[in-house]
């Protein structure tokens, strides 16, 4: 089974996926999401532009969580490129951010534990107003990446005041209970959940779903981001 797996990807990237891009990159050559080159097709982003982005803070334990990656800091760079996934449905920008987030999570010993991935979830109300949720584009890219299944298993109950207002304090009070379980189909009992988001600061968001899912019988809850800021 093991053998099975490994031959299924490529340097941890499913052949599916793989395949998917080959074929993409004839009705839509593919394109460096930051300087617009062409580039090949098994390539996300071109090596020049790669090199702006920082390294990530140093790592932090949060609560309820089994462990937390991200690419980069959150710095002008990185602000910068996370408005872009959010104002428009940039599937080159996508496919980079999501490429970016893999090369750290593959470097991690838990993503061969995991069973499934999910993402933070946005209200109904502010899906409309956008058209798209770019968290669920963002984790359903990295399902196709790991080949691992994309499943939306939380839903948001509560409407919260914006994080960024906050203090640390009164973020986790702001989103405690605000989560429940989404998905009734899906068997949570002892299974390994890794969250994807874009932006993390104080982290009390991914900590209340991982309450959230463990409190519904999930065994270890990772998540990976692709921005985090700095410990002050
Ligand atoms: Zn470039």
């Amino acid at each position: 089974m093991e053998d099975f797996k490994a031959a299924a990807k490529i340097n941890g990237i499913s052949r599916m996926y793989l395949l998917k891009r080959w074929l993409l990159d004839f009705a839509y050559p593919n394109r460096c999401p930051f300087c617009d080159k062409i580039i090949p097709f098994d390539e996300y982003y071109c090596a020049g532009c790669g090199s702006f982005f920082s390294a990530p803070p140093e790592k932090e334990e949060l609560k309820f969580l089994n462990g937390l990656t991200a690419f980069t800091s959150y710095d002008t760079v990185s602000r910068a490129f996370v408005a872009e996934l959010k104002s428009n449905n940039n599937g080159y920008a996508l496919s980079a951010a999501a490429y970016m987030i893999f090369k750290r999570l593959i470097e991690e010993d838990f993503i061969a534990d995991l069973d499934c991935i999910t993402c933070v979830p946005m209200r109904r109300k502010n899906i409309q107003k956008r058209g798209y949720n770019q968290t669920k584009l963002l984790a359903k890219e990295i399902s196709g990446l790991l080949g691992l299944p994309f499943v939306p298993l939380l839903k948001k109950t509560k409407d919260t005041l914006e994080q960024k207002s906050l203090s640390a304090e009164g973020r986790r009070v702001n989103v405690k209970g605000a989560f429940s379980v989404a998905s009734k189909h899906y068997e949570l009992n002892g299974k390994n959940i890794l969250i994807i988001d874009d932006v993390c600061t104080t982290g009390s968001t991914l900590s209340e779903n991982a309450r959230t899912l463990k409190s519904a019988g999930a065994g270890r809850v990772f998540a990976a981001v692709f921005a985090k800021t700095k410990l002050y």
